[in-house]
């Protein structure tokens, strides 16, 4: 309890000054909160580790933390775990995006399951408070191309997947 109430606080901390693309430009800190309670009330997720991860699993990616800083405060797991979900961000972006399917089946069970509430929790924001200014096109493209990453998680967990499969299914929805 204490390290994943840790995790929470240094994400708020570290996400600070950055919103979501929504039109209400919500707070970023409300994406990872989301992702641990997809993995914990929608995944049956208990281990700590996991929810941690998913509490921290865009500062690297998104702000200036490093490795180290999250080694030392979470430890090598926690951190393995976020590095695994870690874009390179010294790749083109649609390289990344394909990196992304490459790499899904050969992460470790804690990283899909972090990877898989991720895609799950943006599925949920694009129908629900999608990018400003993204067309339905490109909504579904993002739709495809996370549908893509999901099929390399697959039997990580079931319920989650269900989860996924549903909103994936809600794309005539897009508009
Ligand atoms: P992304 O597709 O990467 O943007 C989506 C990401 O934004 C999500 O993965 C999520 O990342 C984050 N995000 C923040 N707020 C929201 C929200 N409200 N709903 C959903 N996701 C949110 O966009 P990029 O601009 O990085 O472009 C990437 C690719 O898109 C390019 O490779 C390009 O090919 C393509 N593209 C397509 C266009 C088109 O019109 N079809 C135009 C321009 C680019 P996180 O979980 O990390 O927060
Ligand atoms: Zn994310």
């Amino acid at each position: 309890m204490a390290m994943i109430l840790k995790a929470a606080q240094f994400a708020a901390v570290k996400h600070r000054d950055q919103r979501r693309k929504d039109e209400n430009a919500s707070p970023y800190i409300n994406h990872p909160l989301a992702l641990a309670n997809v993995l914990a009330v929608e995944g049956g997720v208990e281990n700590s580790e996991i929810i941690c991860a998913a509490l921290l699993h865009d500062t690297i990616e998104d702000t200036k933390t490093t490795a180290e800083e999250l080694t030392a405060i979470f430890g090598d797991k926690v951190t393995g775990i976020v590095l695994e979900v870690t874009d390179d961000k010294s790749l083109d972006k649609a390289v990344r995006k394909e990196e992304q399917v490459r790499h899904a089946p050969h992460i470790s069970h804690e990283a899909k399951l972090v990877k898989l509430a991720d895609k799950i929790c943006n599925l949920r924001d694009i129908l629900a408070s999608p990018p400003a200014d993204w067309s339905a096109d490109r909504k579904r493209e993002y739709f495809d191309w996370a549908a893509r990453v999901v099929a390399g998680l697959r039997g990580a967990n079931p319920a989650l997947e269900a989860v996924f499969d549903g909103l994936h299914g809600r794309q005539s929805e897009l508009l």
